[in-house]
């Protein structure tokens, strides 16, 4: 595996994970495989310094990213990520994934994603929104409604997203709602964006596990991550019917074999931000959380999180994952020698970004959907995607994940083609 100079990735680090995912796939690509190293390159990677004010006076420096890795079928669509470990190299393989997770579900974008290195839980209101501002003022020379359009992911929200739409319209002079996706509903956000992500997961999940002779009614369902993602899938599941029977997010791993109570649950975390203070459970160390009984796992945290010696203590029948890049590339091997059936990010989260494209049609025509309408179409997007990735998978015998990136990086590389080079 050749890497591009300015990196220098481990074995565990998310883009050699991507890379490793697109040497898999290369072999069912066809001609179209001599193309492939327009895969293996990010188009376009901004750093920008953002420098703030802080309350106290004092001046501090953040470091930002913005990556746009492949523009062949559209605008450049990603999130943007406050969290103490973000790199440029996280940067890339998020914005890798978005690349193919958009060809995954057939939306008219590449793939882009940004971040900035920061511990947005230590600033202040003020803080977070001039560190907002001053990040999306510096990343404006390539952002744009018809150019690359963010979206909320790790620690980023619809209040964010409403400063980056604001400072984008400021600087240019428009009121440009769809610049981002994400946003509030009274600044063009769409009903059911908030829960998008969840809703996909559990969408993907339920197909997959009906394809398997999984009841989904009584079904034992482990979380990592209640944040957006994990608890509005942790919702739908247990209105299907499932039990929540553990949970783990960076305030604790908590474990209840008869279910949690969602309403409460939900209610704990608007109060706390956590899952820690939660009564009636029992505590168990967070290694511990991979070895617990269920029928379903669920990673909706962080990447990397799914090793090759967690892979082999892993309980679950389906793993559904709602994070980016949460398991290795030798514990996918591990999963998949188990017998461990394995939605890959790269569709199984891909209800987010479906309804962040819903979003950005809504602005453009000014005219808004129901909730009932947006999550039919999203369920018929992620059902019709999903069929498609099946069939591949059983027609060359591989995994769901590189039938995934067949299927995505077939459209990709055959628009590449189309486009021809420049000049
Ligand atoms: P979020 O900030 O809302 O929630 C993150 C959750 O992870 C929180 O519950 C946090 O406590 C938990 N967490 C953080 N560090 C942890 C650790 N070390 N161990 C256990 N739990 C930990 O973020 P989100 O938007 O829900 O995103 C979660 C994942 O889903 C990310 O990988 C993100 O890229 C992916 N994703 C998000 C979206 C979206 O629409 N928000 C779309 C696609 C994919």
């Amino acid at each position: 595996m050749s890497y591009l100079s300015y990196l220098t990735p481990t074995a565990t680090s998310p883009w050699h994970t991507y890379l490793s995912q697109v040497d898999r796939v290369l072999p069912y690509l066809g001609s179209l495989a001599h193309w492939s190293e327009t895969l293996k390159r990010p188009k376009r990677a901004l750093i920008v310094d953002v420098p703030i004010e802080m309350d106290d006076g004092s001046v501090a420096h953040f470091e930002g990213f913005r990556v746009q890795h492949n523009l062949s079928r559209g605008p450049g669509k990603g999130g943007v990520r406050y969290h103490p470990d973000v790199t440029l190299e996280e940067v890339m393989a998020l914005s890798a994934w978005m690349t193919v997770k958009c060809a995954a579900v057939n939306l008219p974008y590449g793939g882009a994603k940004g971040g900035i290195r920061c511990d947005p839980k230590a600033l202040s209101l003020k803080e977070l929104e001039r560190m907002t501002r001053r990040y999306t003022s510096e990343i404006g020379i390539i952002i744009g409604p018809q150019r690359d359009i963010p979206a909320p992911d790790v620690n980023t929200n619809g209040q964010i997203m409403a400063w980056m739409m604001d400072t984008y319209s400021m600087n240019t002079g428009t009121t440009a709602t769809g610049v981002v996706t994400g946003k509030p509903i009274h600044l063009g956000g769409s009903l059911g964006r908030v829960k998008a992500t969840g809703r996909g997961v559990f969408v993907t999940g339920r197909e997959a596990a009906r394809r398997i002779g999984l009841n989904l009614d009584g079904a034992r369902v482990a979380v990592q991550g209640m944040g957006n993602v994990g608890s509005a899938a942790a919702e739908l599941f247990v209105q299907a019917g499932a039990k929540i029977v553990a949970m783990q997010d960076h305030t604790g791993t908590l474990v209840l074999p008869s279910g949690f109570d969602m309403l409460k649950t939900m209610e704990v975390l608007k109060r706390d931000g956590g899952i820690g203070n939660i009564e009636g459970a029992g505590r168990i160390d967070g290694e511990a959380f991979w070895d617990v009984d269920c029928d379903i796992l669920i990673p909706a945290a962080l990447e990397g999180q799914i090793t090759p010696e967690r892979a082999n203590r892993i309980k679950a029948k389906l793993v559904l994952e709602g994070a980016n890049g949460p398991t290795l590339p030798e514990a996918d091997d591990v999963l998949g020698e188990r017998g461990v059936l394995v939605v890959p990010d790269v569709i199984c989260n891909a209800g987010g970004v479906t309804v962040s494209y819903f979003e950005w049609v809504q602005d453009f025509s000014s005219f808004f959907w129901s909730e009932d309408e947006i999550n039919v179409r999203l369920d018929k997007i992620m059902v019709d995607a999903l069929k498609k990735i099946w069939e591949t998978a059983d027609r060359h015998k591989i995994s769901l994940r590189t039938a995934t990136f067949a299927v995505a990086c077939e459209r990709i590389l055959i628009a590449r083609e189309e486009r021809g080079l420049y000049p």
